[in-house]
């Protein structure tokens, strides 16, 4: 992606992983060392449902379910998105594709601007590590910045080390019974993207559960290698 590459379309990256697995942590990293954005579809529909959309108002009970939200949906949310100026330098797809019709949207989407997919990096976790992770974490409301009261905690309690705001929030699906659901899709409708994108030649998968730093350099290596 820097120095002498020769492919100047966007780069298309898919974080693939249960929830808790670190897309959210891994991609922020990766938007600061490669310039992409990160897209998630999680934080779109949570910006969906705060504004009161008509399409918040339909995934807000689902997604406190810890269910998934309709394809439809979640389809036309991204391609909206996609549409943006901002995301022309390339982009990290965080929690999108999870079913494999989302995915053959994405390949139409991609074909439609003559892109590809770069890489599916599949983040490799065990579930009952996610449950712990999951219970703990919590956001900056001012700049999105993830911390977590046990693995990634601020210098200075309560304020974010990124932008300085005390404003930190705990998600509302972020509670162990709605955990359970949350891994429970995965598995059955999500983790068959794993042999969908090994049929397409472009997954690679990074063990995830070290330190930060580590995987990130991991991810890293695989974003430098793709292009
Ligand atoms: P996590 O990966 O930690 O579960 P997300 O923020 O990615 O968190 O997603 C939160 C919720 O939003 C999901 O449980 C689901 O209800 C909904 N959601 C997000 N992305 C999708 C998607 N691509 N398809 C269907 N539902 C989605």
């Amino acid at each position: 992606m820097d120095g002498a590459t020769v492919d100047t379309t966007p780069a298309v990256l898919i974080l693939l992983g249960p929830p808790g697995a670190g897309k959210g942590t891994q991609a922020r990293m990766l938007e600061e060392t490669f310039g992409l954005v990160q897209l998630s579809t999680g934080d779109l529909l949570r910006a969906a449902v705060a504004a009161g959309t008509e399409a918040g108002k339909q995934a807000k009970a689902v997604m406190e379910a810890g269910d998934l939200v309709s394809d439809e949906i979640v389809i036309a949310i991204l391609r909206d998105r996609l549409g943006d100026e901002d995301v022309s330098r390339g982009v990290i797809l965080d929690g999108f594709p999870r079913t494999t019709v989302q995915a053959e949207a994405l390949d139409g989407l991609l074909a439609e601007t003559g892109q590809k997919i770069d890489a599916a990096i599949s983040l490799e976790v065990e579930d009952d590590a996610m449950i712990i992770r999951i219970s703990g974490r919590y956001t900056c409301g001012g700049c999105g910045e993830g911390y977590h009261d046990t693995f990634k905690v601020p210098a200075t309690t309560g304020t974010c080390d990124k932008c300085g705001s005390t404003q930190m929030n705990r998600r509302a699906d972020d509670n162990p019974a709605t955990v359970s659901q949350r891994l429970e899709a995965y598995h059955a409708q999500t983790a068959p993207l794993i042999a969908y994108y090994e049929g397409k030649g472009v997954l690679r998968t990074v063990d995830a559960m070290g330190e930060i730093p580590e995987i990130a350099g991991a991810l890293a290596n695989i974003v430098r290698g793709a292009r």
